[in-house]
């Protein structure tokens, strides 16, 4: 409550993994929450719960088109844009729907959070650095994107959304912020997202081959959801403008056979690592510097790969379970093991 008012926040996108905590974290600090979403890759299982909220509403649509009325008909304090498809599989399947996701979607929330005087945060992302020759990458560093491979549409897509965005600023038209995001992970992620936490963690909770794209050599920095929204709110929150971006990530650093390794000893699995090809332009190095999210919103992570991917595992050992009936003594004993130290033939039929 704002002098009394209740403040409205819009969350675009708000269906999907992040958005849909996001939401959460909103109604928790009392917003009242609409969330703009077309549901390609977003699911209502994931906001299911916020079904009996009076201050939450879905609102099915697509940024692409017009804001409709049953968002812009309100007055609005907060417009949060993550509508934008993540995993490279879900992202490269409609490139020009993508790219077109971010940047006439991006005008339009712009268009609205500047009608209502409203403050506009964008969800960008570390694929704005591409295959980077910086390392860590702080927020000075332009980047390395190849504009025409198959990554672009979402590389270049949320360039031009950035900078659209400040370019809304520069004029004075709209107050904003952009968390340039690292990778994130956590329950509510999709199965068949193909990102690689999903990935590894169903396929070892399967007792199926873990696919290693590449040598397994390329590195990440994951992030576990709970502290990422952390940093959305306190960036959106935050008095003083950035005045640019600021990176929101994890910076323990790791490769992608250390993740599996990992997850192998969580779950007690003894899935087969397998080699695919390494997709086109994947990125071989991704750390973010988090000094100017340290000293402006006194943020860092919180959470240890280890307590985060727990957390995961039994997300998804409990959807198996939901999804095949058979598997539920794997997963019971999956959640009682606390430490998930279920054997992953327990979960395999
Ligand atoms: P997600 O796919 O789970 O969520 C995206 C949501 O946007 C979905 O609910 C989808 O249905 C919706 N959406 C997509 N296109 C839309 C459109 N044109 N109109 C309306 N709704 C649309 O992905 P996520 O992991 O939750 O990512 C959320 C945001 O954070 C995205 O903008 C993404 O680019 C950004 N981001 C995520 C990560 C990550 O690791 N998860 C990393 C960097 C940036
Ligand atoms: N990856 C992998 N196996 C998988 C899925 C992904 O080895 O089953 C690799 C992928 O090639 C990349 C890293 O894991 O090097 C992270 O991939 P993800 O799609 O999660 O995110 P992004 O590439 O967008 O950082």
């Amino acid at each position: 409550m704002k002098n009394g008012k209740q403040r409205t926040a819009i969350v675009a996108g708000g269906a999907g993994f992040i958005g849909s905590h996001l939401c959460d974290a909103l109604l928790a600090d009392g917003f009242r929450v609409l969330c703009l979403d077309n549901l390609r890759t977003g699911r209502r299982d994931n906001l299911r719960h916020l079904a009996r909220d009076p201050r939450f509403d879905l609102v099915e649509a697509d940024v692409i088109a017009p804001v409709p009325a049953a968002i812009s008909r309100n007055s609005v304090d907060l417009v949060f844009n993550l509508a934008c498809a993540a995993s490279p599989p879900q992202y490269q399947s409609d490139p020009e729907h993508t790219m077109l996701t971010s940047v006439l979607g991006t005008r339009n929330l712009l268009a609205l959070a500047e009608r209502k005087a409203a403050r506009f945060l964008l969800a960008s992302t570390s694929e704005v650095y591409g295959d980077p020759e910086v390392h860590p990458q702080a927020e000075s560093y332009w980047g390395h994107v190849n504009p025409t491979g198959p990554r672009a549409c979402y590389d270049e897509g949320k360039r031009a959304a950035e900078t659209l965005t400040f370019d809304f600023e520069r004029a004075g038209r709209v107050e904003v912020r952009v968390a340039r995001i690292f990778n994130t992970y956590g329950p509510r992620m999709r199965a068949d997202d193909g990102r690689v936490v999903s990935n590894v963690v169903t396929q070892a909770l399967a007792g199926d081959d873990i696919t290693v794209y590449g040598t397994g050599e390329q590195t990440r920095s994951f992030c576990y959801v709970d502290d990422l929204v952390d940093g959305l709110m306190r960036l959106m929150a935050c008095r003083t403008s950035p005045d640019g971006p600021v990176n929101l990530g994890n910076p323990v650093e790791l490769t992608v056979r250390e993740l599996v390794t990992r997850v192998l000893a969580l779950t007690g699995s003894r899935s087969r690592i397998v080699r695919k090809p390494l997709p086109v332009d994947d990125p071989q190095r991704r750390r973010p510097d988090i000094e100017r999210a340290r000293s402006l919103l006194g943020w860092s992570p919180r959470i240890a790969l280890e307590d985060g991917l727990r957390k995961t595992i039994a997300h998804f050992a409990e959807e198996q379970a939901a999804a095949l009936p058979a598997l539920a003594v794997g997963f019971r004993a999956a959640r009682e093991g606390a430490g998930l130290t279920a054997k992953a033939g327990a979960v395999t039929p």
